[in-house]
């Protein structure tokens, strides 16, 4: 099977997943999917663009996502870019003026920053508070309590648009523990963004999406099921 029609399968499969769950999701929203395109050539993401088939995209590199982005033919397509990964301030202004929302934001230094290079750009950035699930200190974002007062301090931050949370579960934890973690996130998300203004909770990766849309994410963050399952050694 050729690699085009692998890549477009493996996207079918994730879309059809999310669509049935979120059929279950007590929540009832509308789910977008964000293609996390960090470990992808350049080639397959190409073909998914040619194809019309990604409307967001996930990156964790600023100079890396910046040179494939702002090459003409990726540049050509519309796609809503999400910096998804551990922002440093001297890349801030870099990665206002690519991304469109930047779904990292745990501290408030860097939040005043990036309300800084918006405002010089003249854009506004959609931003989201990563909330940190686990108590590994290798593992960026903030734990749920201090994410919150976060949201709050920033909220009012001129050329900001603070719509959400961004959470990354642990790996070895028990689907049902996973559940849990998942539905904290969620009910801190619909007090503290209620519905009527543009919001997202991102929860999710290609290891545990089903859960998290089953929990209320929508905007599930998916790589390797995309762009790595079936393609080893192709
Ligand atoms: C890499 C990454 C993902 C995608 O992970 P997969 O397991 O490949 O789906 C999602 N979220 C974040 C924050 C990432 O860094």
């Amino acid at each position: 099977m050729c690699r085009e029609k692998i890549l477009m399968d493996n996207l079918d499969r994730v879309e059809k997943m999310i669509s049935l769950t979120s059929q279950k999701a007590a929540s009832q929203e509308a789910v977008s999917l964000m293609a996390v395109t960090k470990y992808a050539q350049d080639k397959d993401v190409l073909a998914l663009l040619a194809a019309g088939r990604l409307k967001h995209i996930g990156e964790s590199r600023v100079q890396q996502a910046f040179l494939r982005w702002t090459s003409p033919a990726f540049a050509a397509y519309p796609v809503v870019k999400h910096f998804i990964g551990h922002l440093q301030k001297n890349k801030a202004a870099k990665a206002v003026m690519l991304f469109d929302f930047i779904d990292s934001v745990d501290s408030l230094p860097l939040a005043e920053t990036l309300s800084r290079c918006a405002v010089q750009q003249g854009k506004t950035l959609r931003v989201l508070v990563q909330v940190k699930l686990t108590d590994k200190q290798s593992q960026s974002g903030l734990a749920l309590p201090q994410a919150r007062l976060l949201a709050k301090q920033i909220a009012g931050l001129p050329g900001l648009c603070v719509c959400g949370y961004m959470a990354i579960a642990p790996q070895t934890d028990e689907p049902e523990t996973l559940r849990g973690l998942f539905r904290l996130v969620r009910k801190a998300f619909e007090e503290d963004f209620p519905a009527g203004k543009e919001r997202w909770l991102s929860l999710g990766m290609s290891a545990d999406f089903a859960v998290a849309v089953e929990e209320g994410s929508t905007l599930p963050r998916v790589g390797s099921d995309i762009f790595a399952r079936n393609l080893e050694g192709l």
